[in-house]
């Protein structure tokens, strides 16, 4: 919160301009002199004196400054969310989690075999699961399997319980809920899948393994991104989007007063551990990231709390929870 200074005669206060960017995310600097009024937004004036900028007060301190400037005489508009500080970040992995199998394994099913020959199968080096999938799909492409029927089978995929209702009510919510994908699947496979369930809109953004077929009709998966995390598999570290994404967040001015990370995977834990005492970290009852957390326990707890779920019902509530504190 910035507090001003006392207003003068005029209802002008002082507030620095680093307070004003700390506090509020990135200046911009245009030239224009007032924004436009749109919903959920006000804006001030504010003028430059001594190097201080000062703002008309009364107006309640929100979040964004979104233009400065002309010269010594400053408008600055600033842009309120009044739900900002209700804010929470949903973070989902994808396979075994928003979907009730996994992903790189139910394509396979485009195979009129049905199955993959040994030496693809017995190719997986531990770490290396992106190269692996790059020889699946080459056998598949090798097989004159279509993209349109890789793409029909994905389709079939099933949702885990409860998660087409707790993703049409983050659809629902999305002024108070930003939602995120962090996945070792690839971006077609998830694009299809969401996009036949018709529920894309409840995420924002996905950061996965990019994939794309070649001119040859061959699916192509590349590494998301190269990290030097030693905990993680050479092509993801779930940990360095998450917090490359708060940060990115952070500087649009963006802070959520609570993350909840919902996930099954061994790839799950190191995200878990940037978390912070007021987030929710939900493991899959029964499945790895559920155990991985319970050795924790012992000499290294998170400081996270944890609840596990089978449904995501049980993320509905939490989600619902947190948007009530
Ligand atoms: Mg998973
Ligand atoms: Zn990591």
């Amino acid at each position: 919160m910035i507090i001003p200074t006392e207003p003068d005669q005029n209802g002008w206060s002082g507030v620095s301009l680093e307070r004003l960017a700390g506090q509020l995310g990135r200046l911009r600097q245009t030239p224009s002199t007032h924004q436009p009024f749109v919903t959920e937004r006000a804006q001030t004036e504010c003028v430059k004196r001594n190097g201080n900028y000062f703002k008309r007060s009364g107006v309640n301190d929100g979040v964004g400054v979104n233009s400065a400037c002309v010269e010594e005489r400053f408008v600055v508009t600033l842009t309120y969310f009044p739900s900002l500080n209700m804010k929470t970040l949903m973070v989902f992995d994808f396979d075994d989690t928003v979907v009730d199998d996994n992903s790189d394994t139910w394509v396979i099913r485009c195979l009129p075999s049905n199955t993959l020959p040994d030496s693809v199968k017995n190719s997986y080096r531990k770490g290396h699961w992106t190269e692996f999938m790059g020889r699946v799909m080459s056998y598949i492409g090798d097989q004159k399997v279509t993209p349109e029927g890789i793409r029909s089978v994905m389709e079939t995929i099933p949702f885990a319980p409860g998660m087409t209702d707790l993703l049409t009510f983050i659809s629902d919510h999305k002024s108070t809920i930003d939602c995120i994908v962090i996945s070792d699947s690839n971006t077609l496979f998830i694009d299809w899948i969401l996009q036949a369930s018709g529920l894309q809109a409840a995420v924002d953004r996905v950061f996965t393994n990019p994939a794309k077929f070649n001119e040859l009709g061959y699916m192509e998966v590349r590494c998301h991104h190269s990290h030097d995390c030693e905990r993680c598999p050479v092509n993801l570290c779930k940990r360095k989007v998450l917090q490359l994404f708060l940060s990115e967040q952070c500087a649009r001015g963006v802070e959520y007063q609570r993350v909840v990370y919902a996930g099954d995977g061994g790839n799950d834990l190191c995200p878990t551990s940037c978390l912070g005492e007021r987030d929710v970290v939900m493991p899959r009852k029964g499945f790895t990231l559920e155990k991985l957390l319970a050795k924790l326990e012992d000499d290294a707890p998170l400081s996270a709390r944890v609840v596990a779920w089978s449904s995501g019902t049980a993320i509905l509530e939490e989600l619902k929870a947190s948007m009530q504190s």
